[in-house]
């Protein structure tokens, strides 16, 4: 008999040789150079007060779907915290960014439509457009230009179409040309689906994003995440009521799946207090970013050009990445 599980073994075998093998650590003791917690709010006294203040009203579960027994008031209340500040007139939470990614791709296209895809995406806009059952087309890293021949010659076969790109590209830190894209949408009555996952708390006059930052009022899909910059967990869609009571219907990602639990949320709504409180820490963030610039020509560190608060140092293979992070940890700083 053989051991229906002996291929594990074989294939970690070959991914460590690949010099892929990664685990997961934890490293409080080291300076932190990898994080998505661009604010260090995931420490700030004042969500972990709301978190646990929350925890001791509703207690640790939502329990429920949110169409069920899962809705809470501060369900509610952050929903138009987010809607106020993104200046929609709605929003919607879900159980994390990658859900709502997910969701929002799969309620809003189906087999009759097309997605138009930076060849960058997100992991979460792949899986949510493989799972629509739309036709994927997927655009080099970038490349406006290509998406406008596209469309031109393709866009009648489709029933609707949606360009989905990140705002900022969360593994090349780099910045979609949204105003070109969103001429296209608007020239060729396209849905725009944007993931501010990493535009979230960094770009923008109060961390709306890079969408508001560029002054673009467009109707859109805008997602983010509540779990990088707002220091909680869990994912958002802001929109237009059409938007957020379709969703509430059609995703599955929402429907099928718990209520973001009481301490999330609360620390998500103390979250976005802070962000109009202490403008002071995005200022922070963009000098942290200059002063990372400023040191890298000094010491002559290759960097692409640096764009955000994402900075990319190309090296040769991803066993030069993994000896490298393990260089970095000796030297006190956590890049893993
Ligand atoms: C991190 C990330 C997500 C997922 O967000 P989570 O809340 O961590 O699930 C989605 N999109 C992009 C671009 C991201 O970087």
């Amino acid at each position: 008999m053989t051991d229906p599980y002996s291929w594990l073994e074989t294939k970690l075998t070959a991914i460590a040789r690949a010099g892929w093998y990664r685990q997961p650590q934890y490293r409080p003791d080291l300076a932190d150079f990898g994080s998505n917690d661009y604010l260090g709010l995931a420490h700030h006294r004042a969500l972990q007060a709301a978190a646990i203040a929350a925890i001791q009203q509703y207690g640790t579960g939502a329990t429920g779907s949110r169409l069920v027994t899962g809705h809470l008031p501060l369900h509610g209340e952050l929903e138009q915290a987010i809607a106020h500040w993104q200046g929609t007139a709605g929003a919607l939470v879900f159980g994390s960014g990658y859900l709502a990614n997910v969701g929002v791709l799969g309620a809003l296209l189906g087999p009759p439509d097309l997605v138009v895809a930076d060849a960058y995406n997100h992991n979460s806009l792949q899986m949510g457009a493989r799972l629509s059952g739309a036709t994927v087309w997927v655009y080099p890293h970038g490349d406006w230009q290509a998406v406008a021949a596209y469309l031109a010659q393709h866009r009648r076969r489709y029933r609707r179409w949606a360009l989905v790109t990140d705002s900022v590209f969360s593994m090349d830190g780099d910045l979609a040309p949204l105003r070109e894209l969103l001429a296209l949408t608007a020239e060729h009555e396209g849905m725009a689906i944007i993931d501010e996952a990493h535009g979230t708390g960094v770009f923008g006059d109060r961390g709306q994003g890079l969408v508001q930052h560029l002054g673009i009022t467009a109707p859109l899909v805008h997602i983010g995440t509540l779990s990088k910059a707002l220091g909680s967990f869990g994912g958002y869609v802001a929109g237009s009521t059409a938007l957020i009571s379709y969703l509430q219907n059609r995703a599955p990602t929402w429907i099928y799946t718990t209520g973001l639990d009481p301490a999330a949320t609360a620390a998500a709504r103390a979250a976005l207090a802070i962000l109009h409180q202490e403008p002071e820490r995005g200022d922070r963030l963009w000098q942290n970013v200059a002063l990372f610039r400023t040191l890298a020509q000094h010491h002559d560190l290759p960097t692409a050009p640096i764009q955000s608060p994402i900075v990319v140092v190309p090296l040769s293979s991803s066993a030069q990445a993994l000896h490298t992070a393990a260089a970095l940890a000796a030297q006190g700083y956590y890049a893993p």
